[in-house]
């Protein structure tokens, strides 16, 4: 078993299989539970039949496929085959399509390996109808609480309750997908960086020792909306300047925590040019690895937006929109895929990934590990996502020998 070897070239052609049939020239357009995803799904369901091997659903609407080893216990592998609109070709296709390539290096391989290995698809990863990302993958780790998406609508005005009834999938019952992770040794994920480090470092692959922690919050500031021109500098209640003060102020809060602040959304109303802002909603989303650090990021930025407020005569309410704690991986796992990566000419240290995935959700029960490749410019989320293939070649090969010593047993 030890000297089986994933064909990262027959995982490639999948891949650009799939994008044939559900990308083009604007892009991915797997969008979760429409017809792209849908077929995509239909896509992976014929690769498996070739394996003999069929899929099958839970609650949900991950999607499972098993190959049967010498012991019960299993090692999951996957990713999600869900896209943004307009997204790129390997953004959780590559997790999916490697774990369908070691199924079928298993399965090829003649003695049956020691554990069980399922693949797994997650459903919706992105969240794009309904602003809830992880949907699948939290409901199987236990934290998804239907309440959360109940009544939410997509774009198109339709409630999640129909559009995931509509593909066969109840939201009150998704949480009874939780019992899937049970006696899970392992779950293995492979992804791309979507970001610049590997790329900057000229490394092809890393191992990924955890997922950052998430804070993200709404800050809403009420001054007065006024006449642009007839209200003196020193007699305005400007909402919008209170929240561009506390934008800025984000940004040394980051950079002396080593962490990272966005703020991607600022709205001012009325946002006319000849009133001053009387209302200002910012959206802040601070990241860093240790709840510590992060805790106090978010002391400090909330510090920041009080001052600002003050400063203009303005109130200010703030509300959490979403979070989620610093998750670390496995570190037996992690010590193992880090080898492996360092094998194929990977970088010696891991990475923290800054960016969430079912990997994350997973690790809270059962232990995981990720390897990422690099992305061509960073870029992720887009069209242009790409990666060299020479080091989806390499990151392959680390994440077949990971798997493949985790199947094998011996950890
Ligand atoms: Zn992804």
């Amino acid at each position: 078993l030890a000297d089986l070897r994933l064909d990262a070239g027959r995982a490639i052609a999948d891949l650009r299989e799939l994008d044939r049939l559900t990308g083009g020239p604007e892009g991915a357009r797997r969008v979760a539970w429409g017809e792209e995803w849908q077929a995509a799904r239909d896509f992976l369901g014929r690769r498996l039949a070739e394996l003999g091997i069929e899929p099958e659903r839970d609650e949900a609407g991950n999607l499972w496929a098993r190959l049967e080893g010498r012991e019960r216990e299993a090692v999951a592998v996957g990713s999600h085959l869900d896209s943004v609109p307009g997204g790129g070709w390997l953004d959780g296709a590559l997790g999916v399509m490697a774990a369908l390539e070691l199924l079928r290096t298993l399965a090829a391989g003649g003695d049956a390996p020691a554990r069980s290995v399922v693949l797994v698809d997650w459903a919706d990863e992105e969240g794009v109808r309904f602003g809830r990302s992880l949907f699948g993958s939290s409901a199987a780790a236990g934290t998804l609480d239907p309440a959360e998406l109940r009544g939410i609508s997509a774009p198109d005005g339709r409630p999640a309750e129909e559009v995931l009834a509509a593909v066969g999938v109840d939201l009150e019952r998704a949480p009874e997908a939780a019992g899937r992770l049970e006696g899970l040794a392992a779950y293995l994920e492979l992804h791309i960086e979507q970001g610049p480090v590997l790329e900057s470092e000229g490394l092809p692959a890393a191992a990924v020792a955890g997922t950052a922690g998430v804070e993200r919050h709404r800050l809403v500031f009420e001054g007065q909306a006024a006449h642009a021109g007839t209200t003196p500098m020193e007699m305005r209640h400007d909402a919008g300047l209170a929240a561009a003060e506390t934008a800025l102020a984000l940004e040394p809060i980051a950079r002396s925590h080593g962490g990272v602040a966005t703020t991607g959304r600022l709205a001012l109303t009325p946002g006319i040019p000849t009133a001053v802002a009387g209302r200002a909603e910012l959206m802040a989303d601070l990241r860093h690895p240790e709840a510590g650090a992060l805790a106090s990021m978010l002391a400090e930025a909330h510090e920041a937006a009080v001052r600002a407020a003050k400063g203009r005569g303005c109130s200010l309410r703030r509300e959490r929109a979403w979070s989620i704690e610093p998750l670390a991986f496995d570190p037996g796992l992690v010590e193992l895929a880090r080898r492996a990566v360092v094998e194929v000419g990977g970088r010696p240290e891991p990475l923290v990934s800054g960016a969430l995935h079912d990997a994350a959700e997973v690790s809270r029960s059962v232990p995981t590990a990720m390897v990422f490749c690099s992305s061509t410019g960073g870029l992720s989320h887009t069209r242009e996502e790409d990666t060299p293939e020479p080091d989806l070649e390499r990151a392959l090969e680390a994440f077949g020998r990971l798997a493949i010593r985790v199947v094998g047993g011996g950890r």
